[in-house]
């Protein structure tokens, strides 16, 4: 697989929440809301699919893939727009958003409620792995997003979703073990996790629920013909989280640059 589209795009999302890039203003933007169980991401692109602005901020609104914050949600969604608004200078319209595979349509309905309810009109509501799939392109494999909360995944033939699945297994699972581990708080396991000097020392620790959720995985693609896996997700920034499930599964496994970012700009892709 090659990820240069890709990671060119991510790399441009990295940038965009430091610096805006140059649009023209006359022009209405894309607005992606990611509402995750640890995060809530705004990436905003132009009509050309240029990553223009992009804002997020550590959230537990939302639980499983479903909001159980929905005042809290809705305010953290219309801070991160005013944000984007003020550094833009242009007020931000509507947006497209994405719910874990199988979600329910009420449950769907409330995630549109919330960007509504923080001022945006939502365009469509699609779910996370056929998100990343905008970023990545994929005709043939299966697309896992490992999120904070919950593990998607889609597989795909001819580039048509055949089959999509979710399990409430994720990043958080990590730091709760990380913290058990270490006796440390939630909050410090995670700054572990995150950080790029630990990531080999903590992974001795993670590797058995690493290894947990490439199992659940081979047992939803087995009877598929699936020669690839693409891994996507905040969990999927782990180092050599990909070689732990390619010598679970036995299947070739790759990921890009920066997985966290991945699904925001493939659900700005679709506003
Ligand atoms: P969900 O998809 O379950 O609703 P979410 O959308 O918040 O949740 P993501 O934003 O894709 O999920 O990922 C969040 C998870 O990724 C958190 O558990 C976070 O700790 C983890 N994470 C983020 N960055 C890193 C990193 N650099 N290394 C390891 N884990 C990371």
């Amino acid at each position: 697989m090659d990820f240069t589209r890709a990671n060119d795009l991510i790399e441009k999302v990295e940038k965009s929440l430091k610096e805006i890039a140059e649009f023209n203003r006359t022009e209405e933007l894309l607005v992606g809301v990611d509402l995750g169980t640890a995060y809530i991401v705004l990436v905003v692109l132009d009509k050309n699919m240029n990553p223009i602005a992009s804002e997020m901020q550590f959230a537990q609104v939302i639980r499983d893939g479903l909001v159980v914050d929905y005042i809290g949600a809705s305010r953290i969604v219309r801070e991160l727009k005013e944000k984007l608004e003020k550094r833009l200078g242009k007020e931000l319209l509507k947006a497209a958003i994405a719910v874990p595979p199988g979600t329910s349509e009420r449950d769907s309905k409330t995630h549109k409620y919330v960007v509504e309810g923080a001022g945006m009109e939502v365009t469509a509501i699609l779910d996370e792995p056929t998100a990343a799939n905008a970023v990545l392109g994929i005709e043939n494999g299966v697309i896992v997003d490992i999120g904070g909360g919950t593990t998607g995944l889609s597989i795909l033939k001819k580039g048509e979703v055949i089959y999509t699945a979710d399990e409430a297994t994720g990043g958080t699972h990590l730091s709760l073990v990380i913290s058990g581990n270490y006796k440390i708080t939630f909050e410090e396991a995670e700054k572990i996790k995150k950080d790029k000097k630990r990531q080999r020392e903590i992974f001795t620790v993670v590797r058995p629920v690493v290894q947990k959720m490439a199992t659940i995985v081979k047992n939803h693609i087995e009877g598929y013909d699936v020669e690839d896996i693409y891994l996507v997700g905040g969990t999927c920034c782990l180092e050599k989280i990909e070689e732990v499930f390619e010598k679970e599964i036995g299947i070739r496994t790759t990921k890009p640059k920066n997985p966290f970012l991945v699904t925001p700009l493939g659900i700005a892709m679709n506003c």
